[in-house]
């Protein structure tokens, strides 16, 4: 199943919102280096239109907080809170990334809405466990890691909205064997073209269905770099 474009349409003062947050992530990537990408049009496709992808998920899953784990430059992170009106947390474990976020969320006038945690996922969820009723992440780790980091973050019945370009069939399956293990099931998959109409996206849904059957999280780094899977 394809679709060409996002099922969700922006307001005009959303659009106004989305533009400024890229043109604040293009200028203060010359001072310090957030995003590899730099240009306008290239900003547009594959930050903005690719993080409005997965809001329709976004939108779907139960009231509360939200947070985006690695969120670098406010991707999806960003534009999921003004397109959903979310209680926010970007989350980055990189103190620049995060001081560049807070003056560009200022600017924004969205301070009430959006807040910054500097520190890793698996920190966040010894601080805040269960806090979360949906977390999305993209170009951050595989479906396994994913899954587990944010399995502890999740309350029950939460989702974890997963960014990806094409996974194969084997990181999937592997995602899809540690369902039992972190409590996560998954409930959809949707796969998209960009408006370039040659970019693929795939959004997964996981679900925090019930506990999770190991401690977590692991130790800092686990997760990552020796995925249960
Ligand atoms: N989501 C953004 C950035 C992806 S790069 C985008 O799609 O454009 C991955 C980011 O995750 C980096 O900024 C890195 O600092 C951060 N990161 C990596 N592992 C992390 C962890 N365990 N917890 C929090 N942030 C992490």
């Amino acid at each position: 199943m394809s679709d060409n474009v996002t099922n969700v349409e922006p307001t005009e003062a959303q659009r106004e919102l989305l533009d400024r947050h890229l043109s604040l992530i293009i200028e203060a990537n010359k001072i310090s280096n957030l995003t590899r990408i730099t240009g306008w049009e290239q900003g547009q496709l594959l930050h903005v239109e690719d993080s409005l992808v997965g809001v329709p998920e976004v939108l779907d899953a139960p009231e509360g907080r939200y947070a985006d784990l690695g969120t670098g430059g406010g991707f999806p992170g960003i534009p999921v809170a003004i397109m959903s009106g979310r209680d926010t947390l970007l989350v980055d474990s990189v103190g620049k990334k995060t001081r560049a976020l807070d003056s560009v969320i200022d600017e924004l006038g969205m301070s009430e809405v959006i807040k910054t945690y500097t520190g890793r996922a698996e920190d966040l969820a010894l601080e805040l466990p269960g806090e979360f009723a949906v977390i999305t992440a993209r170009a951050l780790s595989s479906l396994p890691s994913l899954i587990e980091l944010g399995s502890p973050l999740l309350k029950r019945g939460g989702r974890m909205v997963c960014y990806k370009a094409r996974p194969d069939d084997d990181e999937v399956e592997r995602a899809v064997s540690l369902e039992k293990k972190l409590g996560m099931s998954l409930v959809s998959r949707r796969d998209v073209v960009l408006s370039d109409e040659e970019t693929h996206r795939c959004i997964f849904v996981f679900e925090k269905v019930k506990k999770q059957k190991i401690r977590l999280p692991r130790r800092v780094g686990m997760a990552q770099r020796h995925p249960l899977a």
